[in-house]
């Protein structure tokens, strides 16, 4: 597995959460399933944020 935002493949960087993995090098979360990030569009700023992340990383407005 690898990380779809950086491309990391270390493992020692990627933390592995069942149907995701968390990369420690750029905090972006990936699919499994899918292999690409896992992440919704934010609805105050409209960037793209973490899916399960408590807060948006970009306006740190909570969902
Ligand atoms: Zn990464
Ligand atoms: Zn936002």
């Amino acid at each position: 597995m690898n990380c779809a935002n950086c491309g990391n493949d270390d493992q020692e960087w990627l933390c592995d959460e069942g149907d995701t993995v968390y990369c420690q090098k750029c905090y972006h979360r990936t699919l499994l399933s899918t292999g690409e990030l896992d992440e919704i569009e934010c609805k105050y700023c409209h960037n793209m944020r973490d899916r399960t992340a408590y807060y948006c990383r970009h306006c740190n407005m909570d969902q």
